[in-house]
């Protein structure tokens, strides 16, 4: 895949201390990749052949709707089915092809934004590594992030172990696995001050930093910071 055509503002994404600092760099991707898709590439052809081979996954069709012009989305899913009519589906009935029902599967599962996402995570993780590495104080920032979700949690930890100098990769472990522990169990204590909130013994009570805990759950166990997307 070519080099992305986004910028990835490290310092920018960490210093703003503001919940996951992964889930803000994928949000900012999404968003810039879902308008230049709609915008700028739409009559790209490099671009228009990816996105009729991938089309979407539910989340970045909401996206491009969202971001772009109605127009630009019709004439980008006018040639996504063009593809899935000339090459994908059947023009015979008759019994399911395996290799045709699997193409099908296929353009369901896959996603252009996905790809070109989790291409430039695996750079920004890259540069992310570098600094904390070289940086004392990227490393104080990194520290100080107010948590890492649970999804992000995987993919840092997996890809630190392939990539990250052995000799600091159990002090990047374990700064990263405080980052998420801690906020699980704040959220684990502000769920269940929630859910006791419903007891009539504690009515009139204080709510704390409760209110907002089912949101801060899913958006942790899901990776994404505007659950409402999904
Ligand atoms: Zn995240
Ligand atoms: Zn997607």
């Amino acid at each position: 895949m070519k080099e992305t055509i986004c910028t990835i503002p490290i310092n920018d994404i960490f210093n703003l201390h503001d919940g996951c600092p992964f889930c803000r760099m994928y949000e900012m991707l999404e968003n810039q990749y879902a308008t230049f898709i709609t915008g700028s590439a739409m009559m790209e052809p490099n671009t228009r052949v990816a996105t009729n081979k991938k089309g979407f996954c539910p989340r970045h069709f909401e996206k491009i709707v969202e971001v772009g012009k109605r127009l630009p989305v019709a004439l980008i899913l006018e040639t996504h089915l063009a593809q899935i009519s000339d090459g994908i589906l059947p023009k015979k009935a008759g019994k399911p092809d395996k290799k045709a029902l699997a193409k099908v599967d296929e353009i369901i599962e896959s996603c252009y934004i996905c790809d070109r996402i989790q291409f430039d995570i695996e750079h920004f993780l890259q540069t992310v590594f570098a600094e904390w590495v070289n940086s004392p104080e990227f490393k104080e920032t990194y520290k100080n992030q107010d948590f890492i979700c649970l999804r992000h949690y995987s993919q840092v930890m997996k890809y630190a172990s392939v990539k990250m100098p052995s000799k600091h990769l159990s002090a990047f472990h374990e700064d990263t696995l405080h980052l998420t522990r801690n906020y699980l169990e704040t959220l684990q204590a502000d769920t269940t001050h929630f859910c006791r909130m419903f007891d009539y013994r504690n009515q009139g009570g204080d709510w704390g930093n409760s209110k907002d805990a089912i949101e801060r759950d899913i958006s942790f166990l899901s990776g994404y910071l505007d659950t409402s997307v999904n």
